[in-house]
């Protein structure tokens, strides 16, 4: 980010210029007082799901916010973190003439989301050893481009991406550096969200979906800056995340010792995975984690795919992935799971 940068400039026109639609419970401002509710053509009889969920999440955010020392002007919701990178592509980019970043072997939703908005997706694969190849980054930059995704710890690979290459990026780029921090509960390196107020063009998405153990209430969260959080609440349906995930979710972030404790079990289990799968024949080599997750290298990804499908366990074969032939990505499961899946290895050890 240069000294001139602004967001202004990077917003598309159309998102600068809309008017938001303005939900019945957007104009009704809570003041404490019982209300009598005939706004909102609801079913006045029920158990609270009758009624339309807070559209600002405003109790979920007052809890994420203090959890993680933002102000809840800088927290947008989504229906999952895919939710959230899709509204970043179509409040920043213009179809058909802006270009983003991504930087493969990475997570797919990136280039899924790029055609969907009709936006060029740049890929510049990193160096051999996963690290963002900076120079080659920044030389691929024009005017046009305005995202650039970075995924740390980066889903196949299980690396956090080194400080430097991050910061030279958030320093040298015009455009919003979108920092993926699904994993980041699994690492012990402490994120990005200590920098949000050092650079206007960060923006970083954690999610509910793994280290919290919510997938399937779809809670993505975005942190960024006032103004980029303004134009992504601008354009967001109202009521996106509903009622009942905005209900577990507090629950769950009430249990920060429980969570805790499942991140400590699965980092736990995942010494015990990689110690064990070291020891198979056809084993490579087992690339070092900060997720849940290993990805190894074995003597041929697609047979051993399928020969543990037919065992019964399923698994991620990542061979087709730059960087990535022969690959097999393993997610951290309970012991048992584990067990299981080093028993199904030891089977098919010596099946052609
Ligand atoms: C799993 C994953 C997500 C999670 O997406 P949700 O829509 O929040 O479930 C986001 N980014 C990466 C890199 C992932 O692997």
């Amino acid at each position: 980010m240069k000294e001139d940068f602004s967001i202004e400039k990077l917003v598309r026109r159309n998102v600068a210029e809309m008017k938001p639609y303005s939900s019945a419970r957007d104009e009704y401002k809570k003041d404490g007082r019982k209300m009598t509710f005939l706004d909102a053509n609801e079913n006045p009889f029920g158990d609270g799901l009758n009624r339309y969920p807070d559209p600002q999440q405003t109790s979920l955010k007052e809890q994420l916010a203090a959890l993680k020392g933002v102000e809840t002007s800088q927290i947008l919701l989504g229906n999952g973190s895919d939710e959230v990178l899709d509204l970043i592509f179509r409040a920043f980019c213009e179809p058909r003439q802006d270009n983003v970043i991504t930087l493969p072997p990475t997570y797919g939703m990136y280039k899924v989301l790029a055609n969907l908005n009709e936006v060029e997706d740049r890929e510049v694969v990193l160096k051999p050893d996963f690290q963002p190849d900076v120079a080659k980054i920044l030389k691929q930059v024009d005017e046009k481009t305005k995202i650039i995704f970075l995924c740390s710890p980066n889903n196949p690979t299980g690396n956090t991406f080194s400080e430097a290459a991050v910061l030279e990026l958030l320093k040298n780029f015009d455009g919003l550096a979108v920092i993926d921090e699904a994993y980041i509960d699994f690492s012990e390196k402490p994120g990005w969200l200590s920098k949000l107020q050092d650079f206007p063009n960060l923006i970083i998405t954690q999610t509910l979906s793994k280290a919290y153990g919510l997938a399937g209430i779809r809670l993505g969260i975005c942190y960024a800056s006032v103004e980029i959080i303004q134009i992504l609440n601008k354009i967001k349906p109202p009521y996106n995340v509903n009622e009942l995930t905005q209900q577990r979710a507090m629950e769950r972030l009430e249990q920060p010792k429980v969570v805790q404790e499942e991140i400590e079990k699965i980092l736990e289990q995942r010494k015990y995975l990689e110690t064990e799968l070291s020891k198979m024949a056809f084993l490579k080599e087992i690339f070092p984690s900060e997720a849940n997750f290993l990805l190894a290298k074995v003597d041929n990804a697609s047979r051993r795919y399928e020969q543990l499908l037919r065992e019964g366990i399923v698994v991620r074969n990542r061979t087709n992935q730059v960087l990535c032939e022969n690959t097999i990505r393993f997610t951290v499961g309970t012991q048992e799971e584990n067990r299981e899946l080093l028993e199904a290895l030891k089977r098919i050890e010596n099946q052609k």
